[in-house]
Order: structure tokens, then C-alpha cells, then sequence
């Protein structure tokens, strides 16, 4: 018998992505929702907020949640996202493990790994970037219990039709929470906020690290050009200097390249505004990253 298409069982779901800093979650996110959504950077640590990527399709609609990169280290900001990290496994129906098969005992798992553990929550593991992998797969790291294991590549694509069958095989039958052409549960004026933060992680060097955010003040649509003023924030002067480059060289090519994917984003112009300025210690300052967006998840 064959449903009417109103009726056909969906499975609907959350699906977290962990994994060590740079294994390739958020390419694989967008790599899935076949648009950029969740910023890629070569350097660790990008993704600092949850990130949903919402794939529908006519078996599924598995919502993707990007759990932020944890380093092993005691400070209040890193404090915050290993709260969210463990809030978000415990909220998903499948948690996928993401590890890289040249590293199968990368250290840098550990953190992550221990959160897994942790949960009760079924666990997959994803072997991914195979696309650089030559030989036989390396056995599951013991440890964990997975349920599945692939092999994938987030950059090529490979075996993400066996994963995605597997997906709507396995999550649980409901009604769909998103609206099917939705691809992020992230508004645009974050994803603007995101793209700034990708360029700035793009062109600068190592003088940056972590201590640089960006915070999106104005999004104005009502006018011909979108109007966006966004605030790069910086904990030292010396580092502001280095966004702003010299003769503003650095700010103006960020603001160039992010404008451009931004426009792309939005299908329409825009006019994008940048300024740069010095809050020392944001990241120890509770009251600040919560003005930020970055709050720790309820305790209820
Ligand atoms: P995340 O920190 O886990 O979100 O990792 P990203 O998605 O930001 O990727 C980190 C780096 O790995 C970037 O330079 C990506 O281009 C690269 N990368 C991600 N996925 C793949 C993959 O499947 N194959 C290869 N070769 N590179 C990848
Ligand atoms: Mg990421």
C-alpha cells in the first residue's frame, strides 16, 4: 500500500555532531544542507555556538546540531562551551562521532570522547576525510560503544548516501519541526555575524587566537542595500591594530570578502560597515559573553 504523500511517516530528528576541534563538522554540515551555513576554518575552535543544519528530504528531516569544539583547558569561556556540549548530546537522538582515521587515537579527542561516554544517547562513528585515507580503516577506539560506523568524506561526499539511509531508518517517526525549506535555524543576521568571523579567522595570522568575536549591531533590511554594522572585538589594543591593518588594509579586505559571500547569502546587495574595538578579558567576563550571545544552556 502506498501512502498518500500527506501521510508518509517521516522520521524527524536531532542528530549532534561531536568531535576534536578541525575533524571536519561544519563542512560536513554544509556539505549536507548543500549551502555554507557553519563557518570552516583550518584553525581549531571555529564553531563556538550551536549551529543547526536542517536536512529534509522526502524520508527525514534530521536537524544537524554543530557541537562547539572543547579544548582541554579550565578557563571560564572553555568552561561554557563544554556545559553547552553535554546540554546538546543529551537533547539528540543520534550523537555521530566524527574521527579522523590517520588519527585514531588523536588526544585531541579525548575531551569530546569523554563527553560521549557520558551520555546515553546512541553513538555512531564517522571515520571522515577518507578522501585522504588510502588502506584498510583503523578498528573502532575502544571506549565507546558504537552502534554504527562509517566511512565519509564531508569535502567529497563519499558515503554520505549510506549515512543519510541509515539516519532515516533510525530516527523516530514525528511530525516535522522545521519548515522544510529551511535550511539553518540561525537567523541571517548571525550567519552575517559568522561570516566576518570567517574572514578574520582567514587572513589573520597567529597573533589573533581565540580572543577575537564579532558582534553584529545593526541589520537594517529596509533599505536598498542591506545596512549591516558589525563589531570585531578584540581583548588587546595591539590586536586591534592587527585587524585593522595597516592604512586599514586588513579591515577593508575582511570587509570586501565577507561582504561578497554575504551579498550571496542574502541575494542582495549590501552595504557592510566594520569597527574594531578593545574589550580586555572579555572571555572572563560573564556579563560580557552573555551580551555576546554566548551564554551558558539552562540549567532546567
Ligand atoms: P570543525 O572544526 O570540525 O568544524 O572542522 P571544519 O569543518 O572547520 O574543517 C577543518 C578543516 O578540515 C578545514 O580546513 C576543512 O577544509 C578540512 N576538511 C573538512 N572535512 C574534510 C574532508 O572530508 N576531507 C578533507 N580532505 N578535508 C576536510
Ligand atoms: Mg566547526
Amino acid at each position: 500500500m502506498t501512502l498518500p504523500p500527506e501521510m508518509t511517516p517521516l522520521r524527524v530528528g536531532y542528530v549532534a555532531l561531536a568531535g576534536a576541534p578541525n575533524v571536519g563538522k561544519s563542512t560536513l554540515v554544509n556539505r549536507l544542507v548543500g549551502q555554507k551555513i557553519s563557518i570552516v576554518s583550518p584553525r581549531p575552535q571555529t564553531t563556538r555556538e550551536r549551529v543547526c543544519g536542517i536536512v529534509t528530504d522526502e524520508r527525514m528531516q534530521a536537524i544537524l546540531v554543530d557541537i562547539p569544539g572543547i579544548l582541554a583547558t579550565g578557563d571560564r569561556f572553555n568552561q561554557i562551551l563544554v556545559d553547552v556540549a553535554a546540554h546538546e548530546l543529551a537533547g539528540c537522538d543520534i550523537v555521530l562521532h566524527l574521527r579522523d582515521p590517520r588519527r585514531p587515537l588523536d588526544p585531541a579527542d579525548e575531551p569530546v570522547a569523554d563527553l560521549i561516554r557520558r551520555t546515553r544517547r546512541p553513538v555512531w562513528l564517522a571515520w571522515n576525510k577518507i578522501d585522504q585515507f588510502d588502506g584498510p580503516l583503523p578498528p573502532a577506539p575502544p571506549g565507546i560503544h558504537y552502534e554504527q560506523v562509517f566511512a565519509i568524506s564531508g569535502m567529497d561526499g563519499r558515503g554520505l548516501p549510506e549515512l543519510m539511509a541509515a539516519l532515516a531508518a533510525a530516527l523516530p517517526p514525528g511530525p516535522l519541526l522545521f519548515d522544510p525549506e529551511q535550511v539553518s535555524d540561525r537567523d541571517l543576521r548571525f550567519m552575517a555575524g559568522e561570516l566576518v568571523r570567517e574572514k578574520l579567522f582567514l587572513h589573520l595570522g597567529q597573533e589573533i587566537p581565540y580572543g577575537t568575536a564579532v558582534e553584529v549591531e545593526e541589520f537594517n533590511e529596509a533599505r536598498e542595500k542591506t545596512f549591516i554594522r558589525a563589531l570585531i572585538v578584540t581583548e588587546r589594543e595591539a590586536h586591534k591594530r592587527i585587524v585593522i591593518g595597516a592604512g586599514g588594509s586588513m579591515l577593508k579586505r575582511v570587509g570586501q570578502e565577507a561582504r561578497v559571500e554575504i551579498e550571496e547569502l542574502l541575494e542582495r546587495p549590501v552595504f557592510l560597515e566594520l569597527w574594531v574595538k578593545v574589550r580586555p578579558h572579555w572571555r572572563r567576563d560573564e556579563r560580557q559573553l552573555r551580551q555576546m550571545g554566548l551564554k551558558p544552556p539552562d540549567s532546567n
